[in-house]
Parts: structure tokens; C-alpha cells; sequence
């Protein structure tokens, strides 16, 4: 049987709490466990995929097509855990099952309630991670700020999961935060210890805090918490502001967290390992021995969170390539007016990410445009890819028209369309072509270089595709096709020859890149912003 810890949070939101679990996930697998995860999302969405991505971040797409909460990235990027639909519930999924059973007539006779049906149900959906993945230890983290009313149910859950599985089997872990006070220059315990009181009146007390600070705790500082919060000196876990999220599991380690948590759990590990990470992941980060710049053009650019995993993949890339990329977030929409185009001479990469409906996409064709005239590395990502087909028709191929129906649903001549079985489709809800799916690779392509595999698999999140009646007329002028979904014979990876690095692919690579094994297509982007930026140098 698994062991089980859960996650809550504290004070404010944005703490940090799915690096935070991702982070002991890291040190406890360093300790030869096998961990595995369950975010739950307090809201009454069935999932994200229909939110904005200012309402929520980006959208984090597992291998079986499940639209997810950000953090689920987090996890599988610290840890080997493979994330799918049963690592992410949220509030709108719990009821909709009792809801179902209820109308089914299951329940027969019976009221139905938040206790104890609701909570019931959120501790199956518990125990069904701990069956489905096998794992020595899962990690719930509780979505939302203890004293919120919508997370009630799921805190209830895992105060009666104690009871149900026996003490030494789970294990609270509370992340909180100890502000600093300026003008007395102190740091204050106070709403901490409210958070803590408000989790014991719940039935809660916390084994562990974790608490997130800008200076550093004094030992005095530690006892008052420990005193005040009934918790173990030792279990007051400083976790400073560090430069890269990359760090944590490090601090983690040097306070012996996952000492702390084998211990309550009485389970004897071997010694832990952390010296990859810490030589392969960390030190590059810290001490890059050169640099670059790349615009992300893209319509959620003021939120970075809008674009997760595309920047940590970036950021990976960085790692491997022994470099800093600088990342200068470009509003599309901003490229639409005159001449605007131009502020992307200093850059030495354009990447454009995925997105939906129209606002924004005609800079973003400008941008690639730009990318594609003055042999700029480009990398597109899904609309990326999208637009990069429909700037080839109108520039290269002179069909000025050219357009995705998305956008321009009675175009003249539709590149980008939707497949008949998508026509027929009325509701937006897990709807799109969602998850991982094959794509064959062409031999000698720049895709077939960047992989060196004739096979891949890769994510996807999109409901349009490239129109193959068109096939023929982009490869005459010098669009290739190096990537196909062969089933259906859907277009994946388009190229083109005579420039130095142009590549658009019609999936998420962003979502399989990893701190330790960068994804080959933002390797070997990054490598090539080094080559033109030599050559930026030469003539200028
Ligand atoms: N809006 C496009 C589609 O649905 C692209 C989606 C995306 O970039 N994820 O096909």
C-alpha cells in the first residue's frame, strides 16, 4: 500500500505549491521511491481546457489527452511520474460523478451530501492514483488557500484519509508564507499561525510547514513557529526565494525534508542521490557560460504562466546548450501596425506558440514573415505551424486569401481546415484531437537531423489541420512536409529548405522537454540562435 502526503497552502495564493510537490517528489524518487501525484482544482470547470489562459496558465496536455492543471507539468519535469486523467480532479469532476450516480438512481432513497458522499468520492479518486500508478508514495496537493470556502470538501477528504488509512500512513505538509515587515525589519509568524489554526479547526494539524520567505529564518524565528503551530523545530522548512525553481529540491534536501518524511512514514531508503541534478541541471542554469535572445510572440504574453512549459523547455534547452536564453515576450497584436515588425531585428530566434481565434494572428504571420525573408531561426508550435503554412500561401505561393477557416470559416483558399469528423463536433469541452499520437519522419530533413529517429511521439491540443489539397503546390515552391501522421495521413512537421533553421510542427513538443533531457526541437532551436547571432555579429 502507498503512503500518502498532502499539500496545502496557506496566506496567499502562489506560493508555490506545485514546485513545492514537485520538489519533494524529486528528493523522495533520489531516495530509490517510486512517487506519483494528484492535483486537485477546487472549481466547478470539469477541466481547464475551456478557460482562458489568463484565468488560468497554460493548459498542460498529458500522453492520454487529458487537458490538465499546469502543475501536472511541474511533476513530470522534477520526477519520472507519467501524469494522465486521474492525476488532476477538480470540483466540477467529483460532482458530475455523484450527480450522474444520483440520477441513475444509485443512491436510492438516500440524501445526498457533501459528507459524506462528496468526500467519499474524493478519497476514491485518491486511492485510485495510489492503484493506478503503483506508487510508494502519492502526493495530493490541495489546490486554493486554506479558509476558502470551495476547498472544504477535498481538506475534509484528507482529514478522514488519515483515519481510514492509520497515522504513519499519511503525512500533512503545510506551505505557508512568513512575510517580511520593511520598516521594523522583522518577519512575521502571525498569519501563519492563523493558517495553521484555521487547518486545526478542520481537524488538521500539520506535520510539516514549509515556509516560503524573502530573508533568511532566524532560529528564534523557527522555535516561535514551531511553538505556536505545534510543530516540530526540525519540520520548519525555510524555503527562500532561489533563481531557479531547479534549486528546490536542493534546499529541500539540505534541510533533510526527506529524512523528516521517511521517518514518519518508518520507511528505511537508500542514501540519497541529487548529484545529477545538482551538476547537470542546477549548475548550468547558475553559471552559463554565454547567452541569447529569442521573441516569444504570442497573444498571452503578459502572463507567463500562459506559456509554462514552453518556457521551461527553453530554459532546458539553455541548460544543455550550456547558455542563458533571454526571453523577450512579444504582444502579436502589437506587430499588426506599420513597420512594428522591426523591433525583432535584435533577436536571434522567433518562436511562436499555439493559441485560439483571430486577434493577434496577423502579427504573428508578420512575425514569420520576418523570420522567413531574413533567415531568422523559427519554431512554431501547433498555430504556430498553423500560421506558418498560411504566410507561405500568401507570400510564397501568391494566395493572398489564404486563411484557416478557424478564422475565416468561407475562405477561398483554406489551408488550414477542419476534418470532416471535427465538423460534425458541437460541444468545446474535450473536444479537439487531444494527446499523443505517432508521427513518421522523413530521411534527410532538417525534423529527421533534429530527432534522428524515423518515428516519433508527440502531444497534441488542436482542433485544425493542414489542408492536403494544397500539398502539392507548398512542396513545388519549397515547403517540406518531413513529418506525418501516418494513420490518416495528417501533416506534422513542416520545413523549409533554404534557410537555416525553419521548422513548424502541428503538436506540443514543449510538454515532453525535461531539465535533465531537453526536447531535440528547442535543443537544437536554441543551438542555431548561437550560429545566427555570430552571423548578426559579422554584419553589423
Ligand atoms: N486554434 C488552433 C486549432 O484549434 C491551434 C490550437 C493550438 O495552438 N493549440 O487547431
Amino acid at each position: 500500500m502507498g503512503k500518502y502526503i498532502f499539500i496545502t497552502g496557506g496566506v496567499i495564493s502562489s506560493l508555490g505549491k506545485g514546485i513545492t510537490s514537485a520538489s519533494i517528489g524529486r528528493i523522495l524518487e533520489a531516495r530509490g521511491l517510486k512517487v506519483s501525484f494528484l492535483k486537485f482544482d477546487p472549481y466547478i470547470n470539469v477541466d481547464p481546457g475551456t478557460m482562458n489562459p489568463y484565468q488560468h496558465g497554460e493548459v498542460y496536455v498529458t500522453e492520454d489527452g487529458a487537458e490538465t492543471d499546469l502543475d501536472l507539468g511541474h511533476y513530470e519535469r522534477f520526477t519520472s511520474a507519467k501524469m494522465s486523467r486521474v492525476n488532476n480532479v477538480t470540483s466540477g469532476q467529483v460532482y458530475f460523478a455523484v450527480i450522474s450516480r444520483e440520477r441513475k438512481g444509485d443512491y436510492l432513497g438516500k440524501t445526498i451530501q457533501v459528507i459524506p458522499h462528496i468526500t467519499d468520492e474524493i478519497k476514491e479518486r485518491i486511492r485510485r492514483v495510489g492503484e493506478v500508478s503503483g506508487a510508494d508514495i502519492i502526493i495530493v496537493e490541495i489546490g486554493g488557500t486554506v479558509g476558502d470556502i470551495e476547498s472544504l470538501p477535498f481538506l475534509e477528504a484528507a482529514r478522514q484519509f488519515r483515519l481510514d488509512l492509520g497515522y504513519d500512513n499519511v503525512i500533512y505538509i503545510h506551505v505557508t508564507l512568513i512575510p517580511y515587515v520593511k520598516t521594523s525589519d522583522e518577519l512575521k509568524t502571525k498569519p501563519t499561525q492563523h493558517s495553521v489554526g484555521t487547518l486545526r479547526e478542520i481537524g488538521i494539524q500539520p506535520d510539516v510547514l514549509i515556509c516560503r520567505t524573502e530573508k533568511p529564518l532566524s532560529n528564534e524565528v523557527k522555535e516561535k513557529i514551531s511553538l505556536f503551530c505545534n510543530v516540530q523545530k526540525e519540520a520548519v522548512i525555510e524555503a527562500p526565494d532561489v533563481e531557479t525553481i531547479y534549486q528546490v529540491p536542493l534546499t529541500f534536501k539540505n534541510q533533510i525534508l526527506d529524512e523528516i518524511i521517511l521517518s514518519h512514514f518508518k520507511l528505511i531508503c537508500r542514501a540519497s542521490n541529487l548529484n545529477i541534478w545538482e551538476e547537470k541541471v542546477v549548475k548550468p542554469i547558475l553559471f552559463p557560460k554565454d547567452k541569447t535572445k529569442i521573441a516569444l510572440v504570442g497573444k498571452y504574453v503578459s502572463l507567463k504562466d500562459s506559456y509554462k512549459s514552453i518556457y521551461e523547455a527553453i530554459a532546458h534547452a539553455g541548460i544543455v546548450n550550456g547558455i542563458k536564453v533571454e526571453i523577450e515576450p512579444i504582444d502579436s497584436e502589437s506587430l499588426e501596425k506599420k513597420d512594428q515588425e522591426k523591433i525583432l531585428k535584435d533577436v536571434n530566434g522567433i518562436l511562436v506558440p499555439g493559441g485560439f481565434g483571430y486577434r493577434g494572428i496577423e502579427g504573428k504571420i508578420k512575425a514569420i514573415k520576418f523570420a522567413r525573408e531574413n533567415k531568422i531561426p523559427f519554431l512554431g508550435l501547433c498555430l504556430g505551424m498553423q500560421c506558418a503554412v498560411i504566410e507561405f500561401a500568401r507570400n510564397v505561393l501568391g494566395l493572398k486569401e489564404a486563411n484557416s477557416t478557424e478564422f475565416k470559416p468561407k475562405t477561398e483558399y483554406s489551408v488550414i481546415c477542419l476534418l470532416e469528423e471535427q465538423k460534425k463536433v458541437k460541444e468545446l469541452g474535450g473536444t479537439m484531437r487531444l494527446g499523443s499520437y505517432p508521427c513518421k519522419i522523413r530521411k534527410n530533413t532538417l525534423a529527421f537531423k533534429v530527432y534522428q529517429k524515423s518515428l516519433i511521439y508527440e502531444r497534441h491540443r488542436h482542433r485544425y489541420e493542414f489542408n492536403n489539397k494544397y500539398r502539392k503546390l507548398f512542396e513545388k515552391k519549397g515547403m517540406v512536409f518531413s513529418g506525418i501522421y501516418p494513420q490518416k495521413n495528417l501533416v506534422e512537421i513542416v520545413e523549409l529548405k533554404k534557410h537555416p533553421f525553419f521548422i513548424a510542427v502541428q503538436f506540443h513538443p514543449e510538454f515532453k522537454s525535461k531539465p535533465d533531457r531537453a526536447h531535440p526541437l528547442f535543443r537544437e532551436f536554441i543551438k542555431s540562435t548561437l550560429i545566427a547571432r555570430e552571423r548578426n555579429n559579422i554584419e553589423k
